[in-house]
């Protein structure tokens, strides 16, 4: 079971926000952030996010002025900074058991499983917002279920139907 609430539009369209911030669910008075979004999972989606290039866009999103763009921004730099913290953190442990560069699996193994624990933990405490590509559409990944269901509400007509957003 996912803990985030997933709704995906047609590519085509520019989707309608309802004003109510992303972060606090409070209203968000006509300002916004802009969130990074991810192109479809593919070898594009792990080079570094260069701007128009390879499907990486910044999308304008509801976020109120009480502190809630530094919030979300300071999430944002937090879930990198724990990626590849996990990411280092898996290597020393690797090397401190002699397992870099001899050859098994052992080692990309407990590099990959301290990556592993950072993805759960996200997936348990999803970001406020994500945005991703999917083949059938734009994915947004709320941590609300109420600021989700308002989002696909204001979008109603162009929700691509899918086993995850029913
Ligand atoms: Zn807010």
């Amino acid at each position: 079971m996912p803990f985030s609430t997933s709704v995906v539009l047609s590519r085509d369209v520019e989707p309608a926000w309802p004003d109510v911030c992303v972060v606090c669910e409070g209203p968000a008075h006509g300002a916004t952030a802009r969130v990074l979004r991810s192109p479809p999972v593919g070898v594009f989606s792990l080079l570094v996010p260069v701007l128009g290039l390879f499907g990486w866009a910044r999308v304008p999103v509801p976020v109120c002025e009480e502190g809630c763009r530094g919030r979300l921004r300071r999430q944002a730099w937090g879930r990198r900074l724990l990626l590849l913290g996990s990411a280092v953190l898996g290597f020393v442990l690797a090397e401190r058991w002699g397992l870099v560069g001899d050859g098994g699996v052992r080692g990309p193994a407990v590099v990959l499983g301290s990556v592993f624990l950072a993805v759960g933990y996200g997936v348990v405490r999803p970001r406020w917002i994500e945005l991703g590509t999917c083949r059938a559409g734009h994915e947004y990944e709320f941590a609300s279920p109420e600021v989700a269901a308002g989002f696909r509400e204001a979008n109603r007509e162009w929700v691509v139907p899918s086993w995850r957003n029913d």
